[in-house]
């Protein structure tokens, strides 16, 4: 029989009414393969399908370079105290526009450059403009790079940028070397600029305390960010955390669908209910290799596709129309 505890938490919530942070704590405390979490993920079903009208996303990520990055985060394959890499290492602009031409004719939903914070901005924004003249009209572009004045959101919104990913971290300052107030000083930029925010919840491992994720999923929450999710900790060998133990895919799903039963409707996308799946070409900072071959990339959209639409989703052709003013749900967080 369900705990009554955890069945009274979730129904509220699909009522409208969020769990508290206790309740919060209580839900994480279920041990992620028990009847009480199947019962958490249902109800993170039913709130992510009603959030985004029952549509899928398929998004592909650019990465630009792997160039040493000076902000040193301990996690990742690309922090300049991690790689024996010392120098530059940038994909040529024209790969890069290639790269966003395929994925434009595969059909995905949105298009995200990733560059370490090693990347020049002006460079950044040349590389906007050429993955602009490549792919169409409709496709969203997402900047995910180091952090950002209040102008420089003004001018990537103006070459053409929608969105932008950026995470106040789990441990910001300790594994990485940047002050959390200018994570948040980035977030509250690129909003005010009118661009998109994606984020998440990360990196999840067993050196955070529940009380620490739980408190980062309000914050988010209270950034109304267009997609979101909670990301587990890539123990990538030879990196400083490579010891560190993350928390199994498992529990951090079972985290994301406490954060939706929080969200409730007011992020889209992602956050506990698997709407969202990515293809990568180009560059990434958890040290794997990727397949730089347009039909391979084709190939991998098309099965993603398939994957959402088994599971449920109705995936729309084209990116969604919100993106460039038109519907129902409004992405950017004009404040
Ligand atoms: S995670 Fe990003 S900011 Fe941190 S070292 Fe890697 S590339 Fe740089």
């Amino acid at each position: 029989m369900l705990d009554k505890t955890a069945e009274h938490i979730v129904d509220r919530a699909i009522d409208g009414k969020a769990p508290t942070r206790d309740e919060m704590l209580t839900l994480m405390q279920i041990d992620a393969g028990s009847a009480e979490a199947a019962y958490v993920r249902w109800g993170a079903e039913v709130l992510g399908r009603r959030a985004s009208g029952g549509q899928g996303q398929i998004y592909a990520q650019i990465g630009l370079d792997a160039t040493p990055c000076p902000e040193n985060c301990a996690f990742c394959s690309l922090a300049a105290r991690n790689t024996p890499n010392k120098g530059r290492a940038e994909v040529p602009d024209d790969e890069v526009a290639h790269y966003a031409s395929v994925f434009d004719e595969a059909n995905v939903h949105l298009i995200s450059l990733m560059a370490t914070a090693a990347y020049g901005f002006d460079h950044f924004l040349r590389v906007v403009t050429a993955v602009r003249a490549a792919i169409g009209d409709d496709m969203p572009l997402m900047a995910n790079i180091g952090d950002i004045t209040t102008e420089q959101a003004h001018l990537l919104k103006a070459t053409g940028v929608q969105a932008f990913y950026h995470a106040h971290r789990l441990s910001e300052g300790v594994i990485t070397s940047i002050a959390p107030k200018r994570r948040l000083a980035t977030i509250s930029a690129v909003q005010e600029a009118g661009l998109a925010l994606m984020t998440a919840v990360e990196p999840v491992y067993l050196g955070v305390s529940l009380e620490d994720i739980a408190d980062r999923m309000l914050e988010v929450i209270s950034q109304k960010p267009y997609c979101s999710g909670v990301g587990v900790l890539t123990a990538v060998p030879g990196t400083a955390m490579e010891r560190e133990i993350p928390y199994t895919r498992r529990q951090a799903a079972h985290f994301a669908c406490i954060m939706r039963l929080v969200a409730g409707t007011s992020i889209p996308f992602g956050t506990g209910c698997g709407n969202v799946v990515w293809a990568d070409a180009g560059t990434n900072p958890r040290g794997r290799d990727l397949s730089t071959d347009p039909d391979f990339l084709r190939r991998d959209v098309r099965r993603l596709r398939k994957e959402l639409v088994r599971e449920g989703w109705e995936v729309p052709k084209r990116p969604l129309p919100q993106w460039f003013g038109a519907g129902e749900v409004e992405f950017a967080q004009t404040r």
